[in-house]
Protein backbone atom coordinates (compact mmCIF):
# COMPACT_ATOMS: atom_id res chain seq x y z
CA UNK A 1 0.00 0.00 0.00
CA UNK A 2 1.49 3.61 -0.76
CA UNK A 3 -0.83 5.50 0.66
CA UNK A 4 -1.64 5.97 4.75
CA UNK A 5 -5.01 6.99 4.53
CA UNK A 6 -7.59 5.93 1.69
CA UNK A 7 -8.49 7.51 -0.35
CA UNK A 8 -5.10 8.98 -1.36
CA UNK A 9 -4.94 12.23 -3.31
CA UNK A 10 -5.58 11.38 -6.98
CA UNK A 11 -8.53 9.24 -5.84
CA UNK A 12 -10.04 12.30 -3.89
CA UNK A 13 -9.92 14.32 -6.80
CA UNK A 14 -11.49 12.05 -8.82
CA UNK A 15 -14.25 11.41 -6.56
CA UNK A 16 -15.07 15.06 -6.29
CA UNK A 17 -15.11 15.42 -10.02
CA UNK A 18 -17.52 12.44 -9.99
CA UNK A 19 -19.74 13.46 -7.80
CA UNK A 20 -19.95 16.74 -9.45
CA UNK A 21 -21.10 15.67 -13.13
CA UNK A 22 -22.22 12.29 -12.17
CA UNK A 23 -25.80 10.84 -11.33
CA UNK A 24 -25.82 10.89 -7.59
CA UNK A 25 -28.18 7.52 -8.08
CA UNK A 26 -24.76 5.15 -8.25
CA UNK A 27 -24.70 2.88 -5.29
CA UNK A 28 -20.81 3.07 -4.77
CA UNK A 29 -19.23 1.11 -2.55
CA UNK A 30 -15.38 1.83 -0.85
CA UNK A 31 -13.51 4.88 -2.35
CA UNK A 32 -11.37 2.55 -5.18
CA UNK A 33 -10.62 4.35 -8.28
CA UNK A 34 -9.11 2.23 -10.89
CA UNK A 35 -6.34 2.46 -12.68
CA UNK A 36 -5.10 -0.78 -13.99
CA UNK A 37 -5.91 -4.25 -12.97
CA UNK A 38 -4.01 -7.96 -13.59
CA UNK A 39 -5.64 -11.50 -12.78
CA UNK A 40 -6.81 -10.94 -9.01
CA UNK A 41 -5.05 -7.64 -8.43
CA UNK A 42 -6.04 -3.89 -9.15
CA UNK A 43 -4.50 -0.78 -8.56
CA UNK A 44 -5.66 2.58 -7.33
CA UNK A 45 -4.66 5.94 -9.51
CA UNK A 46 -2.46 6.33 -6.38
CA UNK A 47 -0.81 3.40 -7.06
CA UNK A 48 -2.24 0.72 -3.89
CA UNK A 49 -2.05 -2.90 -4.57
CA UNK A 50 -5.62 -4.45 -3.55
CA UNK A 51 -6.61 -8.03 -3.69
CA UNK A 52 -10.20 -8.29 -5.54
CA UNK A 53 -12.57 -10.35 -4.30
CA UNK A 54 -15.76 -8.38 -5.92
CA UNK A 55 -14.32 -8.81 -9.72
CA UNK A 56 -16.58 -6.19 -10.86
CA UNK A 57 -19.73 -7.43 -9.42
CA UNK A 58 -18.85 -11.07 -10.31
CA UNK A 59 -17.80 -9.76 -14.21
CA UNK A 60 -14.13 -9.92 -14.40
CA UNK A 61 -14.65 -14.07 -14.59
CA UNK A 62 -11.22 -14.57 -16.16
CA UNK A 63 -9.44 -12.11 -13.76
CA UNK A 64 -8.60 -8.39 -15.05
CA UNK A 65 -6.75 -8.14 -18.47
CA UNK A 66 -6.64 -11.96 -19.12
CA UNK A 67 -4.20 -11.38 -22.44
CA UNK A 68 -6.29 -14.21 -24.28
CA UNK A 69 -9.24 -12.37 -23.75
CA UNK A 70 -7.28 -8.89 -24.21
CA UNK A 71 -6.19 -10.20 -27.65
CA UNK A 72 -9.21 -11.24 -29.25
CA UNK A 73 -10.57 -7.80 -28.51
CA UNK A 74 -7.90 -6.02 -29.86
CA UNK A 75 -8.05 -8.73 -33.41
CA UNK A 76 -11.87 -7.84 -33.48
CA UNK A 77 -11.50 -3.96 -33.39
CA UNK A 78 -8.90 -4.02 -36.54
CA UNK A 79 -11.96 -5.72 -38.63
CA UNK A 80 -15.51 -3.99 -37.68
CA UNK A 81 -16.97 -2.55 -34.26
CA UNK A 82 -20.55 -2.75 -35.13
CA UNK A 83 -22.90 -3.21 -37.88
CA UNK A 84 -26.42 -3.85 -35.97
CA UNK A 85 -28.51 -6.79 -35.58
CA UNK A 86 -30.18 -5.91 -38.99
CA UNK A 87 -27.32 -7.36 -40.59
CA UNK A 88 -25.24 -11.04 -39.95
CA UNK A 89 -21.97 -11.17 -38.86
CA UNK A 90 -19.89 -14.65 -37.99
CA UNK A 91 -18.44 -14.33 -34.55
CA UNK A 92 -22.04 -13.36 -33.43
CA UNK A 93 -23.33 -16.73 -35.28
CA UNK A 94 -20.13 -18.37 -33.18
CA UNK A 95 -20.88 -17.38 -29.99
CA UNK A 96 -24.62 -18.37 -30.33
CA UNK A 97 -23.50 -22.06 -31.21
CA UNK A 98 -20.47 -21.94 -28.19
CA UNK A 99 -23.77 -20.65 -25.94
CA UNK A 100 -26.02 -23.34 -27.49
CA UNK A 101 -23.63 -26.15 -27.05
CA UNK A 102 -23.38 -25.47 -23.09
CA UNK A 103 -27.13 -24.98 -22.29
CA UNK A 104 -28.36 -26.97 -19.74
CA UNK A 105 -31.53 -28.63 -22.39
CA UNK A 106 -31.80 -31.87 -23.46
CA UNK A 107 -33.24 -30.51 -27.06
CA UNK A 108 -31.30 -27.46 -28.52
CA UNK A 109 -31.60 -24.31 -27.51
CA UNK A 110 -31.95 -20.62 -29.01
CA UNK A 111 -29.77 -17.73 -27.73
CA UNK A 112 -31.07 -13.29 -28.05
CA UNK A 113 -27.72 -11.64 -27.14
CA UNK A 114 -27.55 -8.17 -25.17
CA UNK A 115 -25.86 -5.48 -23.67
CA UNK A 116 -26.81 -6.48 -19.51
CA UNK A 117 -28.43 -8.44 -16.97
CA UNK A 118 -31.69 -6.49 -17.14
CA UNK A 119 -31.84 -6.65 -20.38
CA UNK A 120 -31.51 -10.19 -20.83
CA UNK A 121 -34.21 -10.26 -18.05
CA UNK A 122 -37.11 -8.04 -20.13
CA UNK A 123 -36.12 -10.49 -23.04
CA UNK A 124 -37.11 -13.26 -20.99
CA UNK A 125 -40.41 -11.88 -19.30
CA UNK A 126 -41.50 -10.70 -22.54
CA UNK A 127 -40.78 -14.47 -24.38
CA UNK A 128 -42.53 -16.17 -21.51
CA UNK A 129 -45.74 -14.02 -22.27
CA UNK A 130 -45.47 -14.62 -25.78
CA UNK A 131 -44.85 -18.42 -25.49
CA UNK A 132 -47.53 -18.96 -23.10
CA UNK A 133 -50.02 -16.40 -23.85
CA UNK A 134 -50.41 -15.85 -20.12
CA UNK A 135 -49.16 -12.44 -18.77
CA UNK A 136 -48.72 -13.38 -14.45
CA UNK A 137 -45.53 -14.27 -13.32
CA UNK A 138 -44.20 -15.33 -9.59
CA UNK A 139 -41.02 -14.03 -8.21
CA UNK A 140 -39.12 -14.19 -4.90
CA UNK A 141 -38.30 -12.07 -1.68
CA UNK A 142 -34.71 -10.95 -1.75
CA UNK A 143 -34.47 -11.20 -5.43
CA UNK A 144 -32.30 -8.67 -7.56
CA UNK A 145 -33.23 -9.24 -11.68
CA UNK A 146 -31.92 -5.61 -12.57
CA UNK A 147 -33.68 -1.67 -12.35
CA UNK A 148 -35.47 -1.37 -15.61
CA UNK A 149 -39.48 -1.39 -15.42
CA UNK A 150 -39.66 -5.26 -15.84
CA UNK A 151 -37.18 -6.45 -14.16
CA UNK A 152 -37.79 -4.70 -11.40
CA UNK A 153 -40.89 -5.97 -10.97
CA UNK A 154 -39.55 -8.72 -10.00
CA UNK A 155 -36.63 -7.28 -8.18
CA UNK A 156 -37.29 -6.83 -4.23
CA UNK A 157 -34.19 -6.81 -2.04
CA UNK A 158 -34.30 -3.41 -0.43
CA UNK A 159 -36.97 -0.43 -1.18
CA UNK A 160 -34.65 1.98 -2.43
CA UNK A 161 -34.71 0.34 -5.74
CA UNK A 162 -38.78 0.63 -5.45
CA UNK A 163 -39.07 3.96 -3.87
CA UNK A 164 -40.13 6.52 -6.07
CA UNK A 165 -40.56 4.44 -9.22
CA UNK A 166 -44.18 2.80 -8.34
CA UNK A 167 -46.26 1.37 -10.52
CA UNK A 168 -43.90 -1.02 -12.39
CA UNK A 169 -44.78 -3.87 -14.61
CA UNK A 170 -47.78 -5.60 -13.29
CA UNK A 171 -48.39 -9.34 -12.98
CA UNK A 172 -45.63 -10.72 -10.36
CA UNK A 173 -46.52 -11.94 -7.56
CA UNK A 174 -43.66 -12.40 -4.69
CA UNK A 175 -43.24 -15.85 -2.38
CA UNK A 176 -40.46 -16.22 0.34
CA UNK A 177 -37.22 -17.38 -1.10
CA UNK A 178 -36.20 -21.21 1.06
CA UNK A 179 -33.38 -19.28 2.92
CA UNK A 180 -32.45 -22.02 5.12
CA UNK A 181 -30.89 -19.74 7.82
CA UNK A 182 -33.56 -17.50 8.37
CA UNK A 183 -37.15 -19.49 7.15
CA UNK A 184 -40.34 -17.12 6.66
CA UNK A 185 -42.59 -19.95 5.91
CA UNK A 186 -42.31 -22.33 9.13
CA UNK A 187 -41.65 -25.86 7.94
CA UNK A 188 -42.05 -28.61 10.67
CA UNK A 189 -40.33 -31.29 8.48
CA UNK A 190 -37.31 -28.62 7.18
CA UNK A 191 -37.86 -29.84 4.42
CA UNK A 192 -38.18 -26.05 2.90
CA UNK A 193 -37.73 -26.07 -0.19
CA UNK A 194 -40.86 -28.04 -0.58
CA UNK A 195 -42.63 -25.91 2.06
CA UNK A 196 -42.23 -22.89 -0.44
CA UNK A 197 -43.77 -24.79 -3.50
CA UNK A 198 -46.39 -26.08 -1.74
CA UNK A 199 -46.83 -22.39 -0.47
CA UNK A 200 -47.05 -21.40 -4.03
CA UNK A 201 -49.50 -24.12 -5.16
CA UNK A 202 -52.19 -24.75 -2.13
CA UNK A 203 -52.14 -20.70 -1.20
CA UNK A 204 -50.61 -18.46 -4.14
CA UNK A 205 -52.75 -20.57 -6.61
CA UNK A 206 -55.45 -21.50 -4.89
CA UNK A 207 -56.21 -17.58 -3.34
CA UNK A 208 -54.88 -14.73 -5.58
CA UNK A 209 -53.14 -15.87 -8.96
CA UNK A 210 -55.10 -18.71 -10.86
CA UNK A 211 -52.13 -20.84 -12.61
CA UNK A 212 -53.80 -21.15 -15.57
CA UNK A 213 -52.10 -17.45 -15.88
CA UNK A 214 -49.48 -17.48 -14.50
CA UNK A 215 -46.50 -17.42 -17.68
CA UNK A 216 -43.52 -18.33 -15.64
CA UNK A 217 -41.51 -18.42 -12.54
CA UNK A 218 -38.28 -15.88 -12.34
CA UNK A 219 -35.34 -17.06 -10.07
CA UNK A 220 -32.03 -16.81 -9.03
CA UNK A 221 -30.21 -20.35 -8.18
CA UNK A 222 -28.19 -18.69 -5.59
CA UNK A 223 -29.57 -15.18 -4.95
CA UNK A 224 -26.74 -12.59 -5.53
CA UNK A 225 -27.66 -9.14 -4.23
CA UNK A 226 -29.87 -10.57 -2.00
CA UNK A 227 -27.39 -11.81 0.19
CA UNK A 228 -25.42 -15.01 -1.60
CA UNK A 229 -28.55 -16.97 -0.38
CA UNK A 230 -28.15 -20.76 -1.39
CA UNK A 231 -32.04 -22.20 -1.12
CA UNK A 232 -32.40 -25.79 0.45
CA UNK A 233 -31.33 -28.79 -1.84
CA UNK A 234 -35.24 -30.12 -1.97
CA UNK A 235 -36.40 -26.62 -3.62
CA UNK A 236 -35.65 -27.18 -7.47
CA UNK A 237 -36.48 -30.50 -8.15
CA UNK A 238 -39.89 -29.58 -6.19
CA UNK A 239 -40.13 -26.46 -8.32
CA UNK A 240 -39.74 -28.00 -11.76
CA UNK A 241 -42.37 -30.00 -10.68
CA UNK A 242 -44.63 -27.83 -10.14
CA UNK A 243 -43.80 -25.58 -13.31
CA UNK A 244 -44.28 -28.54 -15.08
CA UNK A 245 -48.14 -29.80 -13.55
CA UNK A 246 -49.38 -26.60 -14.45
CA UNK A 247 -47.44 -25.40 -17.75
CA UNK A 248 -45.49 -22.55 -16.33
CA UNK A 249 -42.31 -21.61 -17.56
CA UNK A 250 -38.87 -22.37 -15.22
CA UNK A 251 -36.36 -19.11 -15.74
CA UNK A 252 -33.39 -18.88 -13.72
CA UNK A 253 -31.57 -15.68 -13.52
CA UNK A 254 -27.72 -16.61 -13.74
CA UNK A 255 -26.88 -13.20 -14.28
CA UNK A 256 -24.50 -13.60 -11.24
CA UNK A 257 -24.49 -17.30 -10.87
CA UNK A 258 -23.51 -18.69 -13.98
CA UNK A 259 -20.58 -19.05 -16.48
CA UNK A 260 -19.03 -21.14 -14.14
CA UNK A 261 -18.67 -19.46 -11.18
CA UNK A 262 -20.59 -22.42 -8.84
CA UNK A 263 -18.38 -24.81 -10.50
CA UNK A 264 -20.68 -26.14 -13.53
CA UNK A 265 -22.02 -23.86 -16.34
CA UNK A 266 -25.18 -23.06 -14.56
CA UNK A 267 -26.31 -22.85 -10.96
CA UNK A 268 -29.06 -24.51 -11.70
CA UNK A 269 -27.20 -27.42 -12.81
CA UNK A 270 -26.18 -28.07 -8.79
CA UNK A 271 -29.56 -29.84 -8.56
CA UNK A 272 -29.43 -31.39 -11.72
CA UNK A 273 -32.79 -29.57 -12.73
CA UNK A 274 -33.67 -28.40 -15.99
CA UNK A 275 -34.84 -24.56 -16.65
CA UNK A 276 -36.56 -23.58 -19.50
CA UNK A 277 -34.90 -20.04 -20.31
CA UNK A 278 -31.91 -18.96 -18.66
CA UNK A 279 -30.02 -15.24 -18.39
CA UNK A 280 -26.96 -14.53 -18.46
CA UNK A 281 -24.63 -11.85 -18.33
CA UNK A 282 -21.81 -10.08 -16.36
CA UNK A 283 -18.73 -13.20 -16.27
CA UNK A 284 -19.35 -14.01 -19.45
CA UNK A 285 -17.88 -10.97 -21.51
CA UNK A 286 -14.79 -11.06 -19.08
CA UNK A 287 -15.63 -7.26 -18.47
CA UNK A 288 -17.14 -6.30 -21.72
CA UNK A 289 -21.35 -5.31 -21.94
CA UNK A 290 -23.25 -8.67 -23.09
CA UNK A 291 -26.39 -10.33 -21.85
CA UNK A 292 -27.89 -13.18 -23.27
CA UNK A 293 -31.41 -15.48 -22.72
CA UNK A 294 -30.89 -18.56 -23.71
CA UNK A 295 -34.20 -20.99 -24.32
CA UNK A 296 -35.17 -24.23 -25.27
CA UNK A 297 -35.83 -24.61 -28.99
CA UNK A 298 -39.37 -24.76 -28.62
CA UNK A 299 -39.76 -22.24 -26.06
CA UNK A 300 -37.57 -19.71 -28.45
CA UNK A 301 -40.41 -19.46 -30.83
CA UNK A 302 -41.36 -15.76 -32.01
CA UNK A 303 -41.85 -14.15 -34.99
CA UNK A 304 -39.32 -11.82 -36.95
CA UNK A 305 -39.53 -8.21 -35.59
CA UNK A 306 -41.00 -9.55 -32.38
CA UNK A 307 -37.50 -8.30 -30.66
CA UNK A 308 -34.42 -6.89 -31.09
CA UNK A 309 -31.91 -4.46 -30.36
CA UNK A 310 -29.29 -2.20 -31.97
CA UNK A 311 -26.35 -3.35 -29.57
CA UNK A 312 -27.02 -6.83 -28.95
CA UNK A 313 -24.61 -9.13 -31.03
CA UNK A 314 -21.92 -6.33 -30.72
CA UNK A 315 -18.35 -7.81 -32.42
CA UNK A 316 -15.72 -6.79 -29.54
CA UNK A 317 -18.30 -8.03 -27.16
CA UNK A 318 -19.04 -11.87 -29.01
CA UNK A 319 -15.19 -11.73 -29.34
CA UNK A 320 -14.40 -11.71 -25.55
CA UNK A 321 -17.06 -13.87 -24.56
CA UNK A 322 -16.07 -16.17 -26.76
CA UNK A 323 -12.56 -16.08 -25.65
CA UNK A 324 -14.15 -16.68 -22.27
CA UNK A 325 -16.12 -19.47 -22.39
CA UNK A 326 -12.97 -21.32 -24.07
CA UNK A 327 -11.01 -20.35 -20.68
CA UNK A 328 -13.20 -20.78 -18.52
CA UNK A 329 -14.05 -24.30 -20.30
CA UNK A 330 -10.18 -25.40 -19.97
CA UNK A 331 -8.71 -23.54 -16.83
CA UNK A 332 -11.16 -21.88 -14.74
CA UNK A 333 -14.17 -23.81 -13.78
CA UNK A 334 -12.72 -26.64 -12.30
CA UNK A 335 -10.47 -23.92 -10.39
CA UNK A 336 -13.27 -22.27 -9.55
CA UNK A 337 -15.12 -25.44 -7.81
CA UNK A 338 -11.79 -26.15 -5.66
CA UNK A 339 -10.56 -23.36 -4.73
CA UNK A 340 -14.07 -22.26 -3.53
CA UNK A 341 -13.96 -25.55 -1.46
CA UNK A 342 -10.58 -24.67 -0.51
CA UNK A 343 -12.58 -20.91 0.60
CA UNK A 344 -15.80 -22.75 2.21
CA UNK A 345 -12.99 -24.53 4.50
CA UNK A 346 -10.63 -22.03 5.82
CA UNK A 347 -14.20 -19.53 5.92
CA UNK A 348 -15.37 -22.38 8.39
CA UNK A 349 -11.75 -22.04 10.66
CA UNK A 350 -12.46 -18.15 11.00
CA UNK A 351 -16.76 -18.63 11.87
CA UNK A 352 -14.78 -20.71 14.78
CA UNK A 353 -12.87 -18.00 15.65
CA UNK A 354 -15.54 -15.24 15.13
CA UNK A 355 -19.17 -15.22 16.88
CA UNK A 356 -20.79 -12.33 15.06
CA UNK A 357 -20.15 -14.96 11.98
CA UNK A 358 -24.10 -16.31 11.93
CA UNK A 359 -23.60 -18.17 8.48
CA UNK A 360 -21.15 -18.97 6.02
CA UNK A 361 -22.56 -20.66 2.87
CA UNK A 362 -22.42 -20.70 -1.14
CA UNK A 363 -20.86 -22.97 -3.92
CA UNK A 364 -17.42 -22.79 -5.98
CA UNK A 365 -16.80 -18.92 -5.96
CA UNK A 366 -20.00 -17.69 -5.01
CA UNK A 367 -19.85 -17.16 -0.86
CA UNK A 368 -21.52 -15.51 1.35
CA UNK A 369 -20.38 -14.74 5.11
CA UNK A 370 -23.47 -13.53 7.13
CA UNK A 371 -23.06 -11.25 10.33
CA UNK A 372 -24.90 -11.62 13.16
CA UNK A 373 -25.48 -9.67 16.66
CA UNK A 374 -25.40 -12.93 18.11
CA UNK A 375 -25.67 -16.36 16.87
CA UNK A 376 -28.87 -17.83 18.81
CA UNK A 377 -30.80 -14.49 17.90
CA UNK A 378 -29.53 -13.93 14.44
CA UNK A 379 -30.17 -10.41 14.49
CA UNK A 380 -28.31 -9.20 11.26
CA UNK A 381 -25.36 -7.02 12.74
CA UNK A 382 -25.61 -4.24 9.15
CA UNK A 383 -23.06 -1.79 11.06
CA UNK A 384 -20.36 -4.32 11.58
CA UNK A 385 -20.68 -5.60 7.91
CA UNK A 386 -20.65 -2.18 6.26
CA UNK A 387 -17.31 -1.72 8.88
CA UNK A 388 -15.47 -4.56 7.59
CA UNK A 389 -16.14 -3.80 3.97
CA UNK A 390 -14.52 -0.47 4.95
CA UNK A 391 -11.57 -2.18 6.98
CA UNK A 392 -11.02 -4.37 4.46
CA UNK A 393 -10.80 -1.85 1.95
CA UNK A 394 -8.57 0.20 4.11
CA UNK A 395 -6.06 -2.88 4.08
CA UNK A 396 -5.76 -3.53 0.88
CA UNK A 397 -9.18 -6.15 -0.02
CA UNK A 398 -12.15 -4.88 -2.44
CA UNK A 399 -14.83 -7.14 -1.12
CA UNK A 400 -18.92 -6.13 -1.46
CA UNK A 401 -21.72 -6.30 0.66
CA UNK A 402 -25.26 -7.96 0.08
CA UNK A 403 -28.54 -8.76 2.16
CA UNK A 404 -28.50 -6.91 4.93
CA UNK A 405 -25.31 -7.90 6.38
CA UNK A 406 -23.85 -10.44 3.98
CA UNK A 407 -20.07 -9.73 2.68
CA UNK A 408 -19.83 -11.76 -0.43
CA UNK A 409 -16.71 -13.50 -1.97
CA UNK A 410 -16.76 -13.55 -5.31
CA UNK A 411 -13.53 -13.30 -7.03
CA UNK A 412 -12.18 -14.20 -10.61
CA UNK A 413 -12.48 -17.69 -11.42
CA UNK A 414 -8.43 -18.11 -12.01
CA UNK A 415 -7.72 -16.50 -8.68
CA UNK A 416 -5.10 -19.26 -6.58
CA UNK A 417 -4.43 -20.34 -2.94
CA UNK A 418 -1.89 -17.16 -2.52
CA UNK A 419 -4.44 -15.15 -2.73
CA UNK A 420 -6.81 -16.22 -1.32
CA UNK A 421 -5.07 -16.38 1.83
CA UNK A 422 -3.62 -13.22 1.60
CA UNK A 423 -7.24 -11.77 1.10
CA UNK A 424 -8.65 -14.14 4.06
CA UNK A 425 -6.64 -12.46 6.08
CA UNK A 426 -7.15 -9.19 5.53
CA UNK A 427 -10.60 -10.04 6.24
CA UNK A 428 -10.47 -12.01 9.20
CA UNK A 429 -8.31 -8.98 10.93
CA UNK A 430 -11.54 -6.98 10.03
CA UNK A 431 -13.80 -8.65 11.19
CA UNK A 432 -11.14 -9.03 14.83
CA UNK A 433 -11.24 -5.09 14.79
CA UNK A 434 -15.02 -4.86 14.03
CA UNK A 435 -15.28 -6.99 16.90
CA UNK A 436 -13.26 -4.65 19.25
N1 LIG B 1 -29.87 -10.45 -12.27
C1 LIG B 1 -29.00 -10.67 -11.29
C2 LIG B 1 -29.03 -11.97 -10.54
C3 LIG B 1 -28.05 -9.70 -10.96
O1 LIG B 1 -27.18 -9.92 -9.95
C4 LIG B 1 -28.05 -8.48 -11.68
C5 LIG B 1 -27.08 -7.41 -11.36
O2 LIG B 1 -26.50 -7.36 -10.31
C6 LIG B 1 -28.98 -8.30 -12.72
C7 LIG B 1 -29.88 -9.31 -12.99
C8 LIG B 1 -29.00 -7.03 -13.52
O3 LIG B 1 -27.86 -6.94 -14.30
P1 LIG B 1 -27.38 -5.55 -14.91
O4 LIG B 1 -26.90 -4.71 -13.77
O5 LIG B 1 -26.30 -5.93 -15.89
O6 LIG B 1 -28.56 -4.95 -15.59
Amino acid sequence: MKSTTLPGPKAKKVIERDSAVLSSSYPRGSAFVMDHGRGSEVWDVDGNRYIDFASGIAVCSTGHCHPKVVEAIKKQTDSFLHISSDFYHPIWVDLAERIAGIAPFKEPAKVFISNSGTESIETAIKLARWRTGRQQFIGFYGAFHGRTMGSLAFTASKPVYRHGFLPLMGGVTHVPFPNPYRPILHSEDQRYGEAVVRFIEETVFAQVLPAEDCAGILVEPIQGEGGYVVPSDDFFPALRKLCDKYGILLISDEVQSGVGRTGKWWAIENWGVEPDIICSAKGLGSGLPIGATIARESVMQWPRGAHGNTFGGNPIACAAALTTLDLIENEMMQNAAEMGEYTLDALAEIQARHSTIGDVRGKGLMIGIEFVKDRESRIPAHDQRDQIEELAFQNGLLVLGCGKSTIRISPPLNIDKKLIDEGLGILEAAIQESEH
